[in-house]
Formats: structure tokens, C-alpha cells, sequence
């Protein structure tokens, strides 16, 4: 279940190779990366929905109630390593220990990547 089994679909293009080592080196040992608020994640409870119980939380991101919120910041993302500043997601993954790693940036590359495997048409790293 490691990332590296869908980054070798489309290869067509410099930037797009670019991206695709990023990501590789940004989850270099994580798995099940999504982008997104993570019902099991403290931090994100904390942030969301601090008066929530880990259960409560649950129920609100389910029924929508929660949700993340893209946010400007001018560093870079976290997942890909492009150092353009924009608006980012929160993401997490899974280490090797099984432990729910949280980030904060994941960039609208990244997102759509994740999502859907696309390769953004422009790239810096
Ligand atoms: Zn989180
Ligand atoms: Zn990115």
C-alpha cells in the first residue's frame, strides 16, 4: 500500500516527473496519504472541534458539519515540496508504526493527485 504504486502512471512531461519525485519524497514511508480533515486525528479535532468528543467529532464530519477550510500561507507544500505559496489543505498518512501523521499544507496539485491522479499542467518544485 505504499504511494510509489500509483506513481507510475503517466510520465509525459519534465514538470510532471518533477511533481511525481516530489510526492515520492514528500510520503517517503507513509501510506493511505488523503487530504482533508481526519475524523481519527486529535490535532484535527483540536482545531475543528475542540468541545467535540473523538466520537462527537466523527458524527460532525460525517454528516458535513466540519470540514477543512483551503487556508493562504505563503510556505510551500508539504506533500510535493513546491515552495510557491497558495491555499492548502490539511493531510494525513499513515507511518510505519501505524500512527495517524498530521499535516498542514497540501497543496490544490497534491489534492488533485490524490484524488484523482492528475498531473498538474504546471509545476514548480
Ligand atoms: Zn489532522
Ligand atoms: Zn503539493
Amino acid at each position: 500500500m505504499r504511494p510509489t504504486t500509483i506513481i507510475d502512471t503517466c510520465r509525459d512531461s519534465d514538470h510532471a516527473r518533477a511533481f511525481i519525485a516530489g510526492v515520492a519524497s514528500g510520503c517517503e514511508g507513509l501510506a493511505f496519504v488523503s487530504t482533508g480533515i481526519c475524523p481519527g486525528c486529535e490535532t484535527c479535532r483540536e482545531e475543528y472541534a475542540p468541545d467535540a468528543t473523538p466520537d462527537g467529532f466523527e458524527q460532525l464530519w460525517q454528516s458535513g458539519e466540519v470540514f477543512a477550510e483551503p487556508s493562504f500561507s505563503p510556505c510551500g507544500c508539504e506533500i510535493c515540496g513546491s515552495t510557491l505559496g497558495g491555499n492548502f489543505e490539511p493531510w494525513h498518512a499513515v507511518d510505519d508504526n501505524g500512527e495517524i501523521i498530521h499535516g498542514d499544507r497540501a497543496c490544490v496539485d497534491c489534492l488533485l493527485y490524490l484524488a484523482n491522479g492528475d498531473l498538474p499542467e504546471k509545476w514548480e518544485g
